[in-house]
């Protein structure tokens, strides 16, 4: 068996250690019967901590308890969560002095079979250089069907379809799909022809108008959050930011021709942050570089200043 990096810290919630129990990575912890291993049953949240503050953490507690009761799935308090969080990025930030930035994940599986109980951890591990890459770079990004109705999320609870399970085989086949022919990402459509979500990221797009009286507006949009998506916490959190800003907000429902019509898309998310989407099935993405340029940095530095 491959061991895990020695840079990883693990941290179990555990009744008998109310700041919760440190974990060898490097050896196995999880039971091969536990659920979470044999069908992809439970929950999970990814945080980022930048220059050693844990970004929105409210927000993912709170994902994680919807995603939880979506799945019947009966969670630790938060101050258990919060302790045992707050012990993995002590001993990160000790092991890795000076680290701009790293991972936390908020782990949840069904439990060990016939056990009835929930397995309940943090991970906290190096940030993708995948991520910061895209930051910068931007992304190639095709358009992929899901295949099913925009409103399918209400008639079929069972589909939990905004709740952030530990099933994501579907969507890193997704992206495997997306780099075998040259793309680094992927935009989900519905089968009604509407924008969803990519595998691990909001989309958003903007418009930046300059009115007859030479005022600027701008607006941001983002897909129907009830639209059988994620709801992200870095879409709720930027839009908050942009609102204060001044921007125009609005939530869709949108088609491709809007992701083409718009002045600028990227693809959001809590680790990667904001990656600026270059092209989509080929074809280049705002018609102005300057103006995408400026509305993404104006955008990075409302996102990266929020608590
Ligand atoms: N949509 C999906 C399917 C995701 O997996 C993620 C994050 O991993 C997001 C959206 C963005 O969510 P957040 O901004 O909370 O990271």
């Amino acid at each position: 068996m491959t061991s895990a990096p020695a840079s990883t810290v693990l941290v179990f919630l555990d009744p008998a250690h109310p700041d919760g129990r440190v974990a060898d990575a490097s050896v196995p912890q999880l039971m091969a019967t536990d659920l979470g291993a044999t069908r992809g049953d439970g929950v999970f949240e990814s945080l980022l901590v930048l220059n050693g503050k844990l970004r929105k953490l409210p927000a993912h507690l709170a994902r994680l308890a919807g995603s939880a009761k979506a799945l019947d799935l009966a969670l630790s308090a938060p101050d258990a969560w919060r302790a045992a969080i707050s012990t993995a990025v002590d001993l990160y930030l000790e092991t890795h002095p000076g680290i701009d930035e790293f991972v936390v994940k908020l782990l949840v599986s069904r439990g060990v079979e016939g056990a009835g109980a929930p397995t309940e951890w943090v991970q906290a591990s190096p940030a993708p250089a995948l991520g910061k890459k895209q930051r910068v770079e931007g992304v190639d990004v095709v358009l992929l069907d899901r295949g099913y109705d925009s409103d399918l999320a209400d008639r079929a609870p069972w589909l939990l379809l905004g709740a952030k399970t530990l099933s994501y085989a579907v969507n890193m086949a997704a992206l495997r799909h997306a780099h075998s022919i040259g793309a680094d990402d992927v935009i989900f459509t519905s089968a009604d022809g509407r924008v969803l979500e990519g595998p691990t990221s909001t989309v958003l797009l903007a418009h930046r108008d300059v009115n007859d009286d030479g005022t600027v507006t701008k607006r941001l949009v983002t897909p129907l959050l009830d639209a059988g998506i994620l709801p992200g916490t870095s879409q709720g959190a930027l839009f908050a930011a942009a609102k204060a800003a001044g921007w125009e907000l609005g939530y869709g429902p949108l088609e491709p021709e809007d992701l083409f019509d718009a002045d600028a898309v990227w693809l959001i998310s809590s680790i990667r942050l904001i990656a600026p989407v270059k092209h989509i099935d080929g074809k280049v993405i705002g018609s102005d570089p300057a103006v995408a340029a400026e509305l993404t940095a104006e955008l990075n530095t409302l996102f990266l200043g929020i608590e």
